[in-house]
Parts: C-alpha cells; structure tokens; sequence
C-alpha cells in the first residue's frame, strides 16, 4: 500500500470507465480494478457485435463531457429520430419523432464494445488514472478517513472512495454486505444481426407480442440488430435454428416493415430478470450501474440509468472533493443513493407494467393497445414522457 487514493472504481465495464474518468477529469487521484483484459480495438470494418446499446442524449452528453464521445467512429454508431411502439395487431401504436422537440436525433445505438473501447482510450489520456487488470476484490474494509480493499493477487488498497461497477454479479456488493431483490421474468431475449434488403433506418420499432416484445434496432448500413423475446424453450429452439430458417423465421414472424432479411449474421441468448440492490451506498462505498440495478431491457434504458447513476455520483463526489472536502463521505454518498435509487424504481415500475399490460390475459392486451393508440394524440404528455426517456 504506497498511496491513499481519492476513489477507486471496481470493474471497467462502461459504466466504471465513465465513472473513472469523470472522477479523473476533476483531478482525483483514481485507480480502476478490472477483472478481465482491456478492451480489443476495433476495425471500422469489422462485422457488428451483438452486443448493441442505444445511448440517450443524456448519455451522449455525459460522454461528451469526459472526452470519450469523439473516440467512437462515426461509421460505427447509428443515429435515430423517431421511436415506435405498436400492439400485436400493429394497428394500433405510438410514434415519437425528434422533431417534436426540436432535437437532430433521439439518440445512437452503438455496440457496447465500441463504447467501452472509446472510454478506455479516454482513460489512456488520463494520467491520474491507473489501471490494474485481471485482479479482483477479495475483502473490503471501511474505516474513518478511508477503506482497505484487497485483491486477489494479494495487492492491498487504499482510497476514500470505493465505487462498485462490476456488473449483475458484483463481489463488491457481496463484500460491502448489499442484498439485492431478484425477480426472474420467465423469459429470453434473442439478439439476431441480419443483413436488411433497406438501407438504414432511422426509427427504432417495437411490437408488443403475447409472448413478448419484438424490436428492431437500426445499425450503420444495410444493418439491423433484431431483439425477439419469448420463453425459454421456444427461444432455444428458435436460437438452435440454422442460419436460412431463422432468416424465414424472422420474415415470417417479425413485421413487414422491416423488409427483406438477406441474411442472419449472428445470434445470442440473454435470460430477462431484475435485480435491485437494496441500498446503494455504504461508508465510504457506492454501487453504479448493474452493480446496482438491472432491469428489463425492453425500452433499452439499462445502460442510460447506469451512465446517470455515473453522473450523479461524479457530479456530487467532485463538488467535495473540489471545496476540499473529503469525496467519501457518508452525506455525499447519501445523497447520491437518495437521488438515484427512486429514478431507477420508477424505471422498474414502469418496464413492469409494460410487461405484464402486454404479456397478460387477451382483455389486458387490449387496454394496452388502446393506451398506446391515446397516447399518441396526447402530443405535450408525449413530449413530457420523451424529454423524461432521453433524460432530459
Ligand atoms: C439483451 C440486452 C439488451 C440490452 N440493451 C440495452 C440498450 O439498448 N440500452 C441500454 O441502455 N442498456 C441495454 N442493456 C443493459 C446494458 O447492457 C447494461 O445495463 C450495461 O451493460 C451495464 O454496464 P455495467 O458497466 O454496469 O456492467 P457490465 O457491462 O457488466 O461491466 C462490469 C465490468 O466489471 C468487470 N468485473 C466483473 N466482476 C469483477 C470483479 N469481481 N472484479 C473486477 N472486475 C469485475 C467485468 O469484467 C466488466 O468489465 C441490455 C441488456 C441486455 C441483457
């Protein structure tokens, strides 16, 4: 132990990156624990991954302010304006357009690898930071003026800050004492990449389906990751298909819209649960992201509610550390929990109805289809709902 560092952030996913670096960018000494192996660089041809998020303007705005926006390649993020959700019959749906509120764009959808690079890169540039890979926490201790964390490879820490960003499973959450609240949904979500006969989209489109939602995300190119939940044995056997059945599969089952399918490029299965962390704070500890939260990927908000709980965090801790305060302390870390743990309930709740409205009995089904057919004339509740979404 040769140094008492100002925070130290467990786990470089892209949520621990952006952490890292809004807490270097204000001149906090930070060190970065992460378990696996830096992120690979990526050619601006190589194929898509599956792996594919959509980033809100709050999220573009927060990786623009640490210096990592400008590392994602242009060819490599795609640009959407307007946001569709439809029922089962696609009669009857809910339309937001950019336009409305006078932005260029909604958002981007970007492969998670190539955020996490760009944050990396940005964390290279940093030289505040100090990396440390495939090491681990193994005990944490918290103590008045700063905490102990011990590593795997036997490597002893000190820092007044400890931020637990090491994802659904996190061991920094397990060692801090932090139970969580599980719930399984029963479901898979089936992530395709296909080669579309239609040149980009710039709408991002959703069916609510009995068996749950269908969506289409639009990706560079003649590109378009495909997400088609369902239980688990019909998404096995579905996922099992080779790779001409599934491409029929999909031009039967999935809407017209979409148009042709030339090809099916790639395909993976994610299980769909929730897991909320009881608190996210403890003396001298915070969670962020999927440490803290992890919910129902239908509306594509997982990633955005970890890069706010980044923001927040940073935002309070470097107001203290700036006024020379100390950036663990227990009324910091408290507000933090305090501003964001209600936000990711809300999030929760409101994925939750939209699964059960749409999931449930034909009646239920029903009064979602109508609601969202009322929604869509409702244009200032649209606007209020869109401006929340893009954590305006
Ligand atoms: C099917 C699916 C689709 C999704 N689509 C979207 C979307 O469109 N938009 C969106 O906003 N969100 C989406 N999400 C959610 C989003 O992917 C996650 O919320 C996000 O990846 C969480 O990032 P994170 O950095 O918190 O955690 P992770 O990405 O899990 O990163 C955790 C990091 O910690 C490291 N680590 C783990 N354990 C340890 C340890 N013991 N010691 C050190 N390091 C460790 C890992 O190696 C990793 O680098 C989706 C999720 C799923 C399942």
């Amino acid at each position: 132990m040769d140094e008492i560092l100002d925070a130290l952030i467990v786990g470089g996913g892209m949520v621990g990156a952006t952490t890292a670096a809004a807490l270097a960018q204000a001149g906090m000494r930070v060190a970065l624990v992460e378990g696996g192996e830096p992120p690979a660089a990526i050619p601006d041809d190589a194929p898509f991954d599956l792996r594919v998020s959509s980033l809100n303007l709050a999220s573009q705005r927060l990786l623009e302010a640490i210096g990592a926006w400008d590392h994602i390649p242009e060819a490599r993020r795609c640009p959407f304006r307007h946001i569709e959700a439809s029922d089962e019959s696609g009669q009857r749906h809910v339309h937001f357009g950019a336009e409305a509120l006078e932005l260029p764009d909604f958002g981007h959808f970007v492969e998670n690898r190539v955020i996490r690079r760009a944050l990396w890169q940005r964390l290279s540039e940093l030289p505040q930071v100090r990396v440390i890979c495939r090491a681990g926490p193994v005990a944490w201790l918290p103590g008045g003026q700063h905490g102990l964390l011990e590593l795997d490879d036997g490597r002893l820490l000190a820092a007044r800050l400890v931020v637990g960003a090491d994802g659904a499973g996190s061991r920094t959450r397990a060692l801090a004492g932090i139970a969580t609240r599980d719930e399984d949904y029963g479901q898979r979500a089936l992530i395709i990449n296909v080669r579309t006969r239609l040149p980009q989209q710039d709408v991002s489109w959703q069916r609510f389906t009995a068996s749950g939602p269908r969506a289409m995300l639009p990706l560079p190119g003649h590109h378009a990751s495909l997400v088609w939940y369902d239980g688990d044995a019909a998404t096995r056997a579905r996922e099992a298909l080779d790779d001409e059945a599934l491409r029929q599969a999909i031009e039967r089952d999935f809407p017209e819209r979409l148009g042709g399918v030339e090809a099916v490029l790639g395909r993976a299965s994610f299980p769909i649960r929730r897991r909320h962390a009881e608190r996210y704070v403890r003396p001298r500890l915070a969670l962020v992201g999927d440490a803290a939260h992890v919910i129902h990927p239908l509306a594509g908000q997982g990633l955005n509610l970890g890069l706010q709980d980044a923001e927040a965090l940073s935002r309070r801790v470097t107001a203290a550390f700036r006024a020379g305060q100390d950036p663990g302390d227990r009324r910091v870390l408290a507000g933090y929990g305090r501003e964001r743990r209600p936000q990711t309930l809300a999030m929760i709740a409101a994925m939750e109805t939209f699964h059960r409205v749409f999931t449930g009995a034909a009646p239920l089904r029903q009064a979602g289809g109508a609601g969202l057919a009322l929604a869509d004339r409702l244009e200032s509740a649209k606007r209020q709902v869109m401006r929340h979404a893009l954590g305006l």
